[in-house]
């Protein structure tokens, strides 16, 4: 059996009622939380302890959920910038994602996965579509199980209006989904999970959007769809559907609190309260709404609706890094400057996003998202004793305006520690970054994309 106390640390536990115990510890019994206080551990504790980690003039918080990513991208980031929407996918995205291998595909996620624990995620959501290869999806999850991070293949589909290369037909979606569902779903301890990922309204017929939301719901596994990204597309859907993307989801019955909307931007107030009354979780992707100019979504409105709302990064692609310390500053600064109101969002509030939010979003509240007793072992340490934050006067402040990804020290999934010391220990970080270099120049070569 493993135990480890941490102890010395600001515990930031995300519990109901927000307690902050500075100093404080945590015991961690295996898989689980098994005791959190506050002042020095108490001894029967520390005689328990296998392995004690010192987390003085540390922050000690929940591991954040990444609520949306698409890892394969991390071949293509910095490769089309600047670029709205539209034009983006189909100068970057599309080109290079026709030649993507199994391997490929395993190498950019594992890439993805290492760069998500630097940055405190230690779950990940991978809106993963990009079909080139049966084993893609293999590829993905086999990445997820090495990395040791909790995981959650929102198995993406189109079956319209999308490139021949990606689409595909309803017979094949469901075959593909059943075939991951029994080799993957709750495989390594519960760690990593299948669900549905209807791409885009656009790129999804009524049809199969029924059929996919019929098995989910048979499953008992959630949808993860892009809503409401760009104007455009809300444009597409009135001129084709007649009918605004959450009108559109609510038409087909399809909004429930298993579902994750992905962006919701541009969204009416009518909109937000078919949200607000389905229970259904918003996904905000702070960087790469600003990244792409898709615009602001209505976030601290939905906050004080009490819709759950989730960050991401979304895909490197768009962003062009997997950092969620990053995102936690980025999305009280952009609500900010926004509303004109510096105090429209606080630091309590994004990093209450980032992980209560994100395990909603996730699809369990229960388990992960805060340091209580029973709940997972997903801790992630960060250095507050730097140049860039000391001195401390609130450990939350700090975590969110001053320290960034280069500050998480120490990070645990299920009780095992992968990032010790800010050295990662599930993979030869240095190898896979050799690896992944070779693969991508590969990749390119055949897609025929030159660099200029
Ligand atoms: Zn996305």
């Amino acid at each position: 059996m493993t135990v480890i106390l941490i102890e010395n640390g600001a515990i930031i536990t995300l519990d109901d009622v927000r307690h902050v115990y500075n100093p404080g510890y945590i015991l961690l019994q295996d898989d689980r939380i098994a005791a959190v206080g506050s002042g020095a551990a108490p001894a029967e504790l520390r005689a328990r302890a296998t392995e004690v980690i010192d987390a003085s003039l540390m922050a000690v918080m929940p591991g954040m959920v990444n609520a949306h990513t698409h890892l394969f991208q991390t071949f293509i980031r910095g490769l089309a910038d600047d670029k709205p929407l539209l034009d983006w996918l189909k100068a970057a995205i599309w080109p290079v994602a026709q030649a993507l291998t199994e391997e490929d595909a395993y190498l950019a996620a594992l890439l993805g996965l290492v760069e998500n624990i630097r940055g405190g995620a230690t779950s990940v959501i991978d809106h993963q579509y990009i079909h080139t290869e049966p084993g893609n999806d293999d590829g993905v999850f086999r990445a997820a199980e090495e990395s040791g991070v909790r995981f959650l293949n929102a198995r993406g589909w189109a079956d319209m209006n999308y490139p021949p290369a990606f689409q595909e037909t309803p017979e094949r979606i469901e075959a593909e989904m059943r075939r991951l569902h029994d080799r993957w779903h709750g495989r390594a301890n519960g760690r990593l999970r299948l669900e549905f990922g209807p791409l885009i309204p656009w790129g999804c017929s009524d049809a199969t959007m029924r059929r996919t939301c019929a098995l989910a719901a048979e499953w008992g596994v959630g949808t993860h769809v892009h809503v409401a990204e760009t104007q455009a597309e809300v444009d597409m859907e009135l001129a084709s559907r007649g009918m605004r993307h959450i009108e559109w989801l609510h038409s087909l019955a399809a909004l429930g609190p298993d579902v994750q909307l992905v962006h919701s931007v541009w969204l009416s107030d009518h909109e937000l309260d078919l949200i607000e009354r389905s229970g259904a979780v918003v996904v905000h992707c702070p960087v790469s709404n600003m990244y792409l100019a898709s615009g602001v979504a209505r976030v601290p409105e939905m906050y004080r609706r009490g819709i759950p709302v989730a960050l991401a990064t979304d895909g490197p692609g768009s962003n062009n890094n997997q950092d969620m310390m990053e995102v936690l500053k980025t999305t009280c600064l952009l609500h900010k400057v926004s509303s004109l109101n510096a105090m429209v969002l606080l630091p309590e509030d994004v990093l209450w996003m980032a992980c209560r939010g994100g395990a909603a979003a996730f699809g369990q509240p229960d388990l992960i998202g805060s340091l209580e007793v029973g709940k997972k072992a997903d801790v992630v340490l960060a250095d507050l004793n730097t140049p860039l934050a000391m001195p401390v006067h609130k450990p939350v402040s700090a975590l969110v305006y001053n320290l960034a990804a280069r500050d998480v020290d120490t990070v645990i999934v299920d009780g095992r520690v992968l990032m010790r010391g800010k050295r990662i220990l599930v993979v030869d970080e240095a190898a896979l970054l050799d690896r992944a270099r070779a693969a991508c120049a590969r990749l390119f070569a055949r897609a025929g994309v030159v660099v200029d």
